[in-house]
């Protein structure tokens, strides 16, 4: 008989279920969660939390020796490989605290009937906003310019070299409509009354209606947008979607916005752009690699706004996305669907 049965809203059900308990599991944890929400874990399960500051070898031999026998894995970014699949034997469930799953090895998880989950929609606002911030941040020279602020440079008044570009009334090309595509176009149109179009996967005939949004080909796309903004996932599709050639696509007085995955832009082909003056500017969230390496001209160039990968990176949102990877360990440990997941059909359910 079964009775195992986890609520997110109350973990303490589940062990107070004391005619059937669940039996407690090995669970790995990459980077501690809240202290509650680790007091709840440990209610359930025994924990091994990896120390922090190790190096990226030392954590990946670390991680390999505590998965040896493992059940759960809550997880965010580390590069998961079939080789260290292939070292956890037991693992049932991997859940990652985010909503973009590109640093797992998909095809073998699915294999090996290893649950992936996510924690799509609770980041989504708070990346959006992100999203919005390079946007306006990237038009209006914030950076660059409360930099000279910052070093006593604001000793007189300001000329036309020194001025931006406006948003309201522009154009915002959305590469990518899905949540958060949707949720920055929404910005876009209701608040700054920006003429929206996007190019994605399939056609959204709601945001069409809700945002007077139209749906073209990227090329296109690239030639008529003020402002383009990156929302795809990265996948094979979509690595390298913006090279050289697309990007020779935008008019010099436009910006390009990523706050989707680095490897999505050709980053080198960007640069040269940048430096060329073939657009105007970039806001960047994300890169090829991170953290972005000082030697990176990105981290020079004035009209390029680096940010270092804080898309849902803001108290509230974090935590509601632990608790997201959390409510889905310990069901998917119950033998419960997860809120999220991303390969459940694959799930071999034990
Ligand atoms: P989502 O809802 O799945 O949206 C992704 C959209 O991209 C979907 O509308 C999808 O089309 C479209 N798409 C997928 N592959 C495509 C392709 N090859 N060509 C054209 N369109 C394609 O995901 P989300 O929640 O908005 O998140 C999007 C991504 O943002 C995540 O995967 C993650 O990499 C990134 N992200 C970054 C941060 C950060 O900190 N910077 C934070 C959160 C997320 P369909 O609708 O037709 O499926």
């Amino acid at each position: 008989m079964h009775a195992q049965h986890y609520s997110p809203q109350g973990a303490s059900q589940m062990a107070s279920d004391a005619a059937n308990p669940l039996p407690r599991r090995k669970v790995v944890v990459l980077k501690a969660l809240d202290d509650d929400q680790m007091s709840t874990l440990r209610e359930h399960h025994d924990v091994v939390v990896l120390p922090e500051g190790l190096s990226t070898q030392a954590r990946e031999d670390a991680l390999r020796d505590v998965l040896r026998d493992a059940h759960g894995l809550i997880s965010s970014g580390h590069v998961i490989t079939p080789s260290l699949l292939d070292a956890a034997p037991v693992l049932r469930v991997i859940c990652s605290v985010s909503v973009g799953y590109d640093n797992y090895p998909l095809t073998a998880m699915n294999a090996r009937g290893i649950l992936l989950c996510n924690t799509p929609d609770v980041l989504t606002e708070t990346t959006a906003d992100t999203g919005f911030l390079l946007i306006m941040a990237t038009a209006r020279r914030a950076v660059e310019l409360a930099c000279k602020v910052r070093d006593g440079q604001w000793t007189e008044s300001l000329t036309p070299s020194h001025f931006g570009t406006d948003v309201h009334g522009k154009t915002l090309g959305m590469i990518g409509m899905g949540r958060i595509g949707a949720a920055i176009a929404r910005r876009g149109a209701l608040g700054f009354n920006m003429r929206i179009q996007y190019s994605n996967a399939s056609p959204k005939p709601e945001l069409e209606s809700e945002l007077g949004a139209t749906r073209v080909e990227l090329d296109s796309l690239l030639e008529t947008s003020d402002f383009v903004c990156v929302t795809v996932p990265l996948s094979e599709q979509t690595e390298r979607l913006i090279g050289r050639r697309e990007l020779e696509l935008m008019p010099a007085s436009a910006f390009l916005i990523n706050i989707a995955r680095g490897r999505v832009i050709d980053e080198g082909a960007l640069i040269e752009c940048l430096e060329r003056g073939g657009i105007r500017g970039a806001g960047l969230d994300v890169f090829e690699q991170e953290p972005l390496p000082a030697s990176s001209p990105l981290t020079r160039l004035p009209q390029v706004v680096a940010l270092p990968h804080i898309g849902s990176a803001t108290h509230e949102t974090r935590r509601a996305m632990a608790q997201r990877a959390l409510d889905n360990l310990l069901l998917a440990l119950a033998g419960e669907s997860p809120l999220s997941a991303v390969n459940e059909t694959h799930w071999t359910r034990r």
